[in-house]
């Protein structure tokens, strides 16, 4: 995989306001997140969006091809069963194959959203740790970059507790599947859910031992930032100076692009089209310009409406026309 370092200055972003020095940014920066090829570097385009896996997964990289998208987030099940799959050998096959030749340079899965690695249950505990399990050896399988996982719910209020035990189902899945990263979704901190805050993200992180923890990032989703109270607006470098106190924002491996239907700081978790919601354009035009995310990968999980591509390729169409602006 492609290793050469994005750019150090975060110039667009105001050099950090100008600390960019300061900050312990340039000597930790990871690996890029896998580019297949490295041809693929001259037109690195890191958007794309969530593609259905409608007739089969093998579809999906012909759907991202479709919205003109090299990189995808998909489902390998249904997220609102337990039943895991098994991935037919010859569906296994196509898939690569067309993510193969429709020069894809990332996949993601999101897990079930029955998993609740925080849970005090002991029972839907080990549950949604195996079903976790499956998710990341369907994920290897495919030969898929990452899984994206919601930290869960601790139903019990003790978000200590529940941070622990999220911790130590990923570690344990970490350990016995070799391969694809987890990457922790920052969520909108809705009732008991953990993982609303860089903190909490940051403490699951720190419980993951080594080496497990070095497959281990962060997916920041904008809408559930600004609900959760980040102001991506007013305070836009400052946001990311808060992710560099904590985990680094080298460790944002993914965005999720979204914006929000719900006001700033509503903890209501409602997507909305890009530029249509509470955020508004102007963060979306700072983040498409900041050279420090440029290679991070940016996916869409915005409304689909009765026709997916159509809205899909508008929201990417307006990401794009943020560039350079
Ligand atoms: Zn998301
Ligand atoms: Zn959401």
């Amino acid at each position: 995989m492609g290793a050469s370092p994005v750019p150090l200055c975060p110039d667009e972003v105001g050099c950090w306001k100008g600390q960019a020095a300061a900050h312990p940014i340039a000597s930790d920066l990871p690996a890029l997140p896998a580019l297949r090829t490295l041809e693929s570097m001259s037109t690195y385009d890191e958007l794309g969006a969530h593609v259905s896996t409608a007739g089969g997964i093998h579809h999906a990289p012909g759907r991202a091809a479709e919205i003109g998208a090299g990189v995808f987030q998909i489902f390998t099940k249904q997220p609102s069963r337990w039943a895991e799959p098994r991935l037919d050998a010859s569906i296994v096959r196509d898939f690569q194959a067309a993510t193969e030749r429709n020069g894809v340079r990332f996949t993601v899965s999101h897990d079930s959203y029955l998993i609740n690695l925080a849970s005090p249950d002991r029972a839907l505990w080990r549950r949604s740790a195996d079903c976790f399990r499956g998710e990341l050896a369907r994920a290897a399988t495919l030969g898929l970059d990452a899984v994206v996982t919601h930290p869960g719910n601790a139903t019990d209020g003790d978000p200590d507790s529940g941070i622990e035990r999220n911790a130590t189902a990923i570690a344990e899945a970490l350990q016995a599947v070799a391969g694809p990263r987890v990457l922790l979704e920052l969520t909108a901190g809705t009732g008991t859910s953990v993982g609303g805050t860089f903190e909490e993200l940051n403490r699951i992180m720190r419980l993951i031992p080594a080496p497990m923890n070095d497959r281990v990032g962060v997916c920041f989703d904008t809408c559930h930032a600004w609900v959760g109270g980040l102001a991506l607006d007013a305070d836009f470098a400052g946001v990311w100076m808060r992710a560099d106190d904590t985990f680094g924002a080298h460790r944002i491996e993914l965005f999720h692009l979204n914006d929000a239907k719900a006001p700033f700081g509503s903890r209501l978790d409602r997507h909305a089209n890009i530029g249509e919601g509470t955020i508004g354009v102007e963060p979306f035009r700072r983040l498409m310009n900041a050279r420090r995310f440029h290679r991070v990968p940016k996916i869409l999980e915005t409304p689909k409406g009765d026709d997916g591509v159509t809205a899909d390729l508008r929201n990417l169409a307006v990401l794009r026309s943020l560039r350079g602006t």
